[in-house]
């Protein structure tokens, strides 16, 4: 017997990378998203009456009367201030940016190890205008690593200097962390708690519904989400939490 659907809405947190047009000689030519097509997704599910929210109110409203998204991007590239943040300033979107933080103004020294061409990072000036201008920044480590595969002393250093270093940055509390690689286990999400985070986003796939805050799953979105295959995604994160 089925129930009459629920009239409540979904909270969905999107996750974005890198901002451009697909550089095709990268590992990773599908974490690029062209600067026209953020702009179309974001006004995509605005006009299908979704609304853009902080992630906290994400979070904390998990049973919104109507749709609603949070926008974050994990690394902290260049590519997100020079052509994600005019954007988003311009449709008043406060976004979660997850920075590296011994990566800051430097590159992205994890991606290239892997063999990925180099990308510049953010400076510690342009993430103080975004913070100063309302956006979150949260914590995405000191140098990316695997964190499951990190001893006590590593991973305490990861989690708990990184956010140190970006509070000395923007003269505010950091208090959302981003696991890289989606990696995680009891023993670091204990680390994350531990560290005074209030949440953490991961890599999973689904929407914010019957899950812990430190494990919040995200909808990856990438080179070629326009619309219709954005909305298809976000109805595979709605079945992959059970909704
Ligand atoms: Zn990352």
């Amino acid at each position: 017997m089925h129930s009459k659907p629920s009239q409540a809405g979904v909270p969905v947190v999107l996750l974005y990378h890198r901002i451009g047009f697909p550089k095709l000689s990268s590992l990773v030519a599908g974490q690029y998203v062209a600067p026209p097509l953020f702009r179309s997704q974001m006004g995509y599910l605005t006009a299908r009456g979704w609304t853009v929210a902080s992630l906290d109110s994400v979070i904390s409203d998990r049973q919104p009367a109507s749709n609603m998204f949070a926008v974050t991007f994990d690394d902290g590239y260049l590519s997100v201030y020079e052509h994600a943040f005019p954007i988003m300033v311009e449709r008043g979107i406060k976004a979660t940016i997850y920075v590296v933080a011994d990566a800051v103004g430097g590159l992205n020294d994890w991606d290239r190890k892997a063999g990925d061409q180099a990308e510049p990072m953010m400076s510690a000036a342009q993430i103080r205008e975004m913070a100063d201008a309302g956006f979150e920044i949260g914590s995405h480590t000191l140098t990316h690593p695997h964190l499951t595969e990190c001893d006590d002393d590593e991973l305490r250093r990861e989690i708990v200097d990184s956010k140190r270093k970006l509070e000395d940055i923007i003269g505010r509390q950091v208090s959302s962390f981003s696991y890289p690689y989606g990696d995680c286990d009891q023993r670091v999400i204990a680390a994350a708690k531990d560290a005074g985070y209030c949440n953490a986003v991961s890599t999973k796939l689904g929407v914010v519904r019957d899950c812990g805050v430190f494990e919040i799953p995200r909808v990856n979105v990438r080179w070629n989400a326009f619309g219709p295959l954005l909305a298809r995604k976000i109805e595979r994160a709605k079945r992959a939490s059970g909704l």
